[in-house]
């Protein structure tokens, strides 16, 4: 019987494992996660605040799993791809016959000065959980460091992770004024931008909503200002310097660093496959999610980095592996977006739904819209969970 070894236990993986199982291939099915659980990357920032709790945004996989499926929680180091191998920190490694990579995304610093030493970034829930006792821990020290930098928080970055922490942080504040009895307006927040638009891919007045929903809300951006070295108490760009002690870094993402060190042709950690999802010379390696870069014929360029085109990315290229045990031809990957949710904390945000029509939506609808979507873009992907079970 064949081996299907799947790389992590993300959006992109788990939806693999459910296609195949649900396809029931006659294969042996290995899951590989470097924990006993699922979180939601999606809402990460929400855990970075404090504004939901670890438990609220992950659940057991084992729970999830049919039996079928054999779970090994360890991390994976690199891939033996001539021994057709995955080599493991603490097990053994796991012989495979397909490969599914889905290792998933690590916060990118774009090699600028001091990133890595004096900022904080968030990809996994141990992370978030990082950024949160920082921020707690600062705010609590002004009390007898009367220093103001204690109370200045800056984003850098005006991503749709960084828009999204920002308006999670706009909820949080008077959680923490008055837990800290801190000044009234004594906590600022701001956001630094090398671009020189807010959230580009959304239509204008939809952004321009967004950001004058941040500044009304006390949050200060600085767009069109590049970063050129985050140093112990300030972020610098060219010749400005903003002072803060809270430096959280949201700027970008690469995929695995699992990548490079297996020896892949890559660049910012991500392969480009070819139109079925696997890998150049290698017909049995499939790469999704945020480790692949995956051409659009359409534009020309590669698709966003998102959990709802890494979903899409599993349904094909489980596809493609059954189409291969059967010895049929695979076919390309192609993607239609449903649209796109920015959040703006838990009541408000900016959306474009591209279901049924052609909609558009700012203020607390989209709030509901989250609510019900839990997802800025996948309305398939309502729960992880029920996507396991469902279909
Ligand atoms: C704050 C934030 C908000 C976002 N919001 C949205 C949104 O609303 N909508 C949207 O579509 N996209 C959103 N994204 C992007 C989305 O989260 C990613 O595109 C998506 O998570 C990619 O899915 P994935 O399965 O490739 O990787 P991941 O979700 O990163 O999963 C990777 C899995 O692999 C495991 N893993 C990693 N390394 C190893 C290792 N060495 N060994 C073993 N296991 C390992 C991890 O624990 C994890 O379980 C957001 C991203 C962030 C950071």
């Amino acid at each position: 019987m064949k081996t299907i070894a799947v790389l992590g236990g993300g959006y992109a993986g788990l939806r693999m494992v459910k296609r195949l199982t649900h396809e029931k291939v006659d294969a042996h099915i290995v899951l590989i996660n470097d924990n006993e659980y699922h979180y939601e990357s999606t809402q990460l920032h929400e855990v970075a605040v404090g504004n939901k709790e670890p438990s609220d945004i992950s659940f057991d996989i084992r729970a999830v799993l049919p039996d079928s499926v054999d779970f090994i929680v360890d991390t994976v180091t690199s891939i033996d791809r001539d021994k057709q191998q995955v080599v493991l920190k603490h097990s053994q490694p796991v012989a495979y016959d397909y490969l599914v990579n889905a290792l998933g995304f690590e916060s990118e610093s774009f090699g600028i000065k001091g990133v890595d030493e004096y900022s904080l970034s968030f990809n996994n829930i141990d992370s978030a959980l990082a950024v949160r006792d920082h921020i707690e821990h600062t705010l609590a020290n002004y009390a007898t460091s009367h220093d103001e930098n204690d109370l200045h928080i800056i984003v850098c970055g005006a991503g749709f992770t960084g828009i999204e922490l920002l308006g999670e942080l706009v909820e949080r504040i008077p959680v923490w004024n008055k837990q800290y009895d801190l000044p009234q307006n004594g906590i600022t927040v701001d956001c630094i931008e090398a671009g020189k638009t807010i959230l580009p891919m959304l239509p204008e007045n939809l952004s321009s909503w967004a950001v004058k929903f941040l500044a009304d809300h006390g949050i200060t951006m600085h767009s069109g200002t590049p970063i050129t070295e985050v140093r112990q108490h300030s972020v610098v760009s060219n010749d400005k310097e903003f002072p803060g002690n809270i430096i959280i870094w949201t700027t970008g993402v690469q995929g695995s660093h699992v990548i490079c060190d297996s020896g892949y042709a890559q660049k910012r950690n991500r392969v480009v496959v070819e139109n079925n999802l696997s890998v150049k010379d290698h017909p049995h390696e499939f790469l999704i999610g945020d480790v692949a870069a995956v051409p659009n014929p359409d534009s020309g360029r590669f698709y966003p980095t998102t959990a709802q085109i890494a979903v899409a990315q599993a349904d094909c290229a489980a596809e493609n592996i059954v189409a291969l045990l059967a010895g049929k031809p695979t076919h390309d990957f192609q993607f239609s977006s449903v649209g796109t949710v920015c959040s703006l904390g838990p009541g408000s945000g900016v959306a474009e739904i591209d279901q049924m029509g052609h909609w558009k939506f700012k203020g607390h609808k989209v709030g509901l819209l989250k609510r019900l979507v839990n997802d800025r873009s996948v309305l398939e992907l309502a729960h992880v969970k029920e996507m396991l079970a469902s279909r």
